[in-house]
């Protein structure tokens, strides 16, 4: 808890329960989550938020960068407190998100941006979606 409250502290948010339930939950699934997937697990535990407030909440945490708004998959938002750079792979169907093992690309992309900066950009992040047909076995399904 003391942890958590320190996270807030560093990124200038206010401390409040709701806040404090959504990121608790963020933390715990560990994975790409939606609003109603967050709203959904608080409804679990007995927790009641209407899912504007989850989405508000979830949509500050991506402002502070404590979280990240997967860019190019599309509605609804898909959101990843993994803040690393990585590469997203979306499939276009069943809209399941996963992490690309491979870092290569981000290496590449990185590295050409290093020599070859993009004039007037002040960078602060790279996010890169493969979209297309997941092959791989989806382990909610
Ligand atoms: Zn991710």
């Amino acid at each position: 808890m003391e942890k958590l409250r320190e996270i807030f502290k560093e990124n200038g948010i206010q401390i409040t329960k709701q806040r404090l339930a959504v990121y608790k939950v963020l933390k715990e699934l560990n994975t790409h989550v939606t609003a109603e997937m967050v709203l959904g697990v608080l409804a679990q535990r007995g927790i009641s938020m209407t899912v504007a407030t989850v989405y508000n909440i979830l949509n500050l945490f991506a402002e502070k960068g404590m979280i990240i708004k997967v860019g190019s998959a599309g509605e609804p938002v898909i959101f990843d407190i993994n803040t690393y750079q990585h590469v997203h792979i979306c499939d276009e169907n069943t809209r399941h998100v996963r992490d690309c093992p491979d870092r290569g690309l981000v290496e590449l992309v990185e590295s050409y941006l290093n020599s070859h900066p993009v004039e007037g950009l002040e960078l602060h992040r790279i996010d890169i979606s493969l979209i297309g047909r997941d092959r791989t076995p989806n382990p909610a399904d």
